[in-house]
């Protein structure tokens, strides 16, 4: 059995060790138990510590059949280094240790505050790199998680203490605290001061100053509940560092001040959906020009880069100068096959389908369908059918 070297705040980052069992866990992973360790095992739904055991890194710590396994990459650089019997310095990684501790100092706050105003409970917390989420069961709306990050902050600026303790079996029955579920071992509790009080397993800061903000960057309807985002202290500074960069290109693209960017792209949609409009009429209008100049004859067959509804409105056109039909076909191959003639369209798709490999399809006037086949192909087949029908 491992020690487990200060269980209230995990203290120590560095310490000294003995290996105790050595497991090779897989191809590329080994376990190593120590018989003193002050790494936090993955848990709660928090990732484990990592850090460094003499110079082989510890890349995450499990919990597994109630030993403590470090985990350490199976290679060149660790072979031999960890033999059982081995004393070594561990080291943890100060820097995720910290961020771990601010985001979840920072959960238990919001977690508090939201059980005391709304009596919904956390139902589930996810702590890793990648991201900090925290599941209750009710439906928070904008306005009360805007109540609520303001009081957590506040909370966080009170710098108010953080104290974990074991209680007595006396002292259990005088407490009332939050807890996700029924806790194996000795209950740990993490009070803090005036606004929490929880049974949790992991490390802590001890006052909550050191969480500096916190903030929900999303939320979203979970289960008739609500799942919220959440960053705090350093993970927060670097997310906002990202986006007011991101803002900050958008104003100087646009010349609007920082606070206004929104206003401007708002803006700049409008006129993009005006123009679009006037384009499509100015290509009309062209599409217009261009039938009217067009001698009339059986087929007309006409390639176009254009959205399916100009291919439409210019199959529409041309087929007034078609005595048979007229075939319009877009850069992606989809066609329009039109007539203003009793001419029977039928056979010209079951051609291009036989030929061509065609799909699509319709009735009477007009037919739709997709093609993949080079223009003079299509030219003469088109002009062949609409001759051979007459
Ligand atoms: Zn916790």
């Amino acid at each position: 059995m491992t020690q487990q070297l200060d269980t209230l705040y995990f203290a120590p980052e560095t310490f000294e060790c003995e290996v105790k069992e050595l497991y090779t866990l897989d191809e590329d992973t080994l376990g190593v138990v120590l018989d003193r360790t002050a790494f936090f095992p993955a848990g709660g739904g928090q990732s484990g510590d990592r850090g460094t055991l003499g110079d082989c890194d510890v890349e995450n710590v499990e919990t597994r059949d109630g030993a403590i396994l470090h985990l350490v990459k199976n290679c060149e650089e660790t072979v031999g280094k960890l033999a059982v019997g081995t004393h070594l310095t561990a080291k943890i990684d100060r820097n995720k240790r910290f961020s771990d501790m601010q985001q979840h100092s920072g959960e238990h706050i919001l977690s508090g505050i939201v059980h005391r105003l709304f009596g919904y409970s956390n139902v589930g917390f996810h702590l890793s790199d990648r991201e900090v989420t925290v599941d209750f069961d009710g439906v928070l709306t904008e306005n009360d998680i805007c109540k609520v990050e303001d009081l957590v902050n506040q909370a966080i600026w009170d710098n108010r203490a953080v104290r974990v303790f074991f209680p007595t079996d006396a002292e259990k029955d005088q407490l009332s605290y939050r807890s996700k579920k029924e806790v194996d071992g000795p209950l740990r509790l993490v009070e803090i001061a005036g606004i929490d009080l929880c049974a949790c397993c992991a490390p802590h800061v001890r006052h909550t100053g050191e969480i500096g903000a916190l903030r929900v960057i999303k939320s979203e309807k979970n289960k008739g509940g609500t799942r919220l985002w959440i960053l705090c202290g350093k993970r927060l500074m670097a997310d906002t560092r990202q986006k007011l960069e991101q803002n900050r290109l958008i104003s100087t693209m646009l010349s609007a001040k920082q606070n206004e960017t929104a206003v401007f792209v708002q803006k700049l949609k409008a006129d993009h959906a005006a123009l679009q409009y006037e384009l499509v009429g100015v290509r009309r209008q062209l599409l217009g020009l261009q039938a009217a100049a067009l001698p009339e004859q059986d087929v007309q067959v006409s390639f176009l880069d254009a959205d399916a509804d100009t291919l439409r409105y210019a199959a529409g056109l041309f087929a007034g100068r078609a005595r048979s039909f007229a075939f319009v076909c877009g850069e992606g191959g989809n066609f329009v096959l039109q007539t203003q003639t009793n001419f029977d369209l039928q056979p010209v798709m079951q051609l291009l389908r036989t030929q061509c490999g065609a799909r699509g399809g319709g009735r009477g006037s007009v037919m739709q369908g997709s093609v993949h086949a080079d223009k003079e192909t299509l030219q003469s087949l088109l002009e062949s059918a609409g001759k051979a029908a007459k």
